[in-house]
């Protein structure tokens, strides 16, 4: 059943949302935005379930029980829309946005209270289908709620910022990502690559290049402080495996001691912390690099050296 307690982190936009229900005060349009698997599809379909919900006497909403849930759970709900690009295209513009929200926007509810359309990907709305949008926007009818997720805001005109509520998901605290991890049966160290993102935890989980690239950053990690010069060349030798995609190797070295620079400044450990916060500062100077299109194999040897502190 979907539930805001179903949903990891984020307190301060569920309250948000919860709270604004209770007093049916609901804004006209909301842009969540996000990084990828960071729970904001999630979030827009439990706000317009809880939008929707008929259930009374104060209780928990979405209630799970009443027709309104019944009909989002088997998603035959007849007032909520997804408005998405047309079969085969990436971007919605103008013609998507006349006929998924248009036609349907000024005629009244079908069956529930509200109509609500949720943009699964806004990052794809062209300029074009942003200032169609616009028009409703600027006078929408009451029972209207628009709840467009993107990545960012910075795609959008001002204008169409302007009219919504903004809510910005910020990465969970990786302990959260740990924790659902482990309730959910999976590894648990797989929340120190994750960037505070469950869904990016869920897609390491089933991407099998990940593990490789996870076992060779805990060999470096496990030889960083005794390698010598050869070691760590060796290492970089190592390195030509992921050269495909050096950035997955260089995310995942970063996340790992992100993790413990993290773990270390809350125990107050200063050295420990320095010398992480030290090696970090060397991955993004690899990564600056082989942006700059420095040779592979260079940019891993000053990489190496450099995390063995040489
Ligand atoms: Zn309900």
């Amino acid at each position: 059943m979907l539930g805001f307690n179903k949903i990891y982190g984020h307190e301060a936009i569920k309250n948000l949302f919860i709270k604004s229900i209770e007093l049916e005060r609901l804004a006209q349009a909301y842009l969540l935005t996000g990084g990828a698997g960071c729970g904001k599809s999630l979030l827009a379909e439990v706000f317009a379930a809880a939008a929707l919900c008929e259930g009374r006497g104060g209780g928990v909403k979405p209630c799970g029980s009443c027709a309104a849930c019944r009909a989002m759970e088997s998603g035959s709900c007849a007032d909520l829309f997804f408005v998405t690009p047309a079969d085969g295209r990436k971007t919605i513009g103008v013609g998507d946005i006349r006929e998924q929200v248009g036609d349907r926007l000024y005629e009244p509810p079908y069956r529930f209270a509200r109509k609500i359309f949720i943009f699964p990907d806004g990052d794809a709305l062209t300029p074009q289908a942003q200032n169609a949008l616009l028009k409703m926007l600027e006078e929408p009818p009451d029972y209207a709620v628009f709840i467009i997720t993107a990545r960012s805001a910075e795609r959008f005109l001002p204008t169409v910022r302007s009219r919504a509520a903004l809510c910005r998901l910020l990465p969970l605290h990786e302990d959260l990502v740990r924790e659902y991890l482990k309730k959910a049966g999976l590894s648990p160290d797989l929340a120190a690559f994750a960037g505070g993102s469950i869904g990016a935890a869920l897609s390491l989980r089933d991407n099998p290049e990940f593990e490789k690239t996870l076992e060779f950053c805990r060999k470096i990690k496990a030889s960083q402080n005794s390698a010598s010069a050869l070691d760590a060349l060796s290492l970089a030798k190592e390195a030509e495996n992921f050269k495909a995609a050096p950035s997955e190797l260089l995310d995942a070295l970063y996340n790992m001691y992100g993790a413990d620079l993290r773990a270390f400044a809350a125990k107050n450990e200063k050295r420990p912390a320095r010398e992480a916060g030290r090696r970090l500062e060397e991955i993004l100077r690899a990564k600056a690099a082989l942006s700059r299109n420095a040779g592979f194999a260079m940019t891993m040897d000053a990489l190496m050296l450099g995390l063995a502190g040489l």
